[in-house]
């Protein structure tokens, strides 16, 4: 049984221990998909209200937000206090749970390149600061970076371990248009191969299950997202979580969630295609709690690995 490589895998080879993810939710980020800079309401799959959870700790940032040209930031130093609180109690908890040893920081929430550059600079910078930090991983857009920004992150990754995590979900069009992404593949293409010709490395999300996308095409979304030279794959199914446009398709019947069978299938074969180096962050996805709507095996998340692994074993691969 061959076993997938995993980024745990490539973390551990190259620190000689298990590197731990702490994931950051900065008060004041948003995403131009939802602020209206390109569309407003976000990815229908997106449950924009469930990134406000961080308003609430700074509450004088309710109502502010950044994006790339902001003049100023009156709230750096709150965000700055945010991400060391945040960082001091997840790295703690892990510290006395699993023992851990060294920190990826993850910038997780939002758009987290879509903010004055100044502003990046410092959050990016204060995050390597802590100690046993190893470097940094930057959830994004591929319409919400700048040249600016990748040039810096390159400088930073010739000592420190830097990532950035692109949504790619799909390659077709029509599909990010159904999906209200706010841009289409030609935008990921470019940027993605803008982050790698920089010499950065590159994680790619990719969704199954998206609407009117049959296996072939998810396939092929799958084999693009390779050949455009990511490092990194998360691959999800798609699920309908409460107080989302997705919620409304589904509950009118136009939208139909993938069957569980349908996604390990595509999974099975995206795995086999995907080459060798790409290391895989996450084979699934879901939500154990009364938000999520459909699909029910996506409650579970213990039962979906042994189930993708059950599906693998036909093939010679374990995860
Ligand atoms: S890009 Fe991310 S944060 Fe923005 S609307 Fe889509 S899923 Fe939500």
């Amino acid at each position: 049984m061959e076993q997938i490589y995993t980024y745990g895998n490539y973390l551990r080879k190259k620190y000689g221990c298990k590197v731990y993810k702490v994931g950051i939710n900065i008060s004041g980020f948003t995403c131009p998909n939802i602020d209206g800079t390109v569309a407003k309401g976000g990815c229908t799959f997106c449950e924009n209200d469930s990134f406000s959870a961080s308003t609430n700790q700074v509450q004088e940032l309710k109502g502010f937000y950044l994006n790339l040209h902001s003049k100023e930031n009156p709230y750096l130093e709150k965000q700055l206090q945010q991400l060391s609180i945040q960082f001091d109690a997840i790295s703690k908890r892990q510290k006395d749970a699993y023992g851990a040893k060294k920190f990826i920081v993850y910038f997780q929430s939002f758009t987290n390149t879509y903010a004055p550059f100044d502003t990046l600079k410092a959050l990016y910078e204060k995050a390597l600061s802590f100690p046993d930090v190893v470097g940094l991983s930057i959830g994004t857009r591929s319409d919400s970076v700048t040249e600016e920004t990748l040039d810096y992150l390159a400088k930073l990754s010739r000592d420190k371990e830097i990532w950035i995590e692109f949504g790619i979900q799909s390659v077709y069009d029509a599909t990010l248009k159904k999906i209200n992404r706010g841009h289409d593949s030609a935008n990921l293409k470019e940027w993605i191969q803008k982050a790698k010709k920089r010499g950065l490395n590159v994680c790619g999300h990719l969704i199954f299950g998206l609407p009117n996308e049959s296996k072939e095409m998810m396939l092929e979304t799958a084999k693009q997202a390779y050949d455009w030279g990511i490092d990194s794959v998360k691959y999800h199914p798609l699920y309908v979580v409460k107080r989302t446009a997705l919620a409304n398709d589904f509950a009118n019947g136009t939208f139909v969630p993938i069957a569980q069978e349908e996604y390990l299938d595509v999974l099975r074969e995206a795995l086999q295609m995907k080459p060798k180096h790409v290391s895989v962050q996450r084979v699934t996805a879901g939500i154990d709690d009364a938000s999520l709507l459909a699909p029910h095996w996506c409650r579970d998340k213990n039962t979906q690995i042994r189930n993708i692994n059950h599906a693998l074993k036909g093939v010679g691969l374990k995860y």
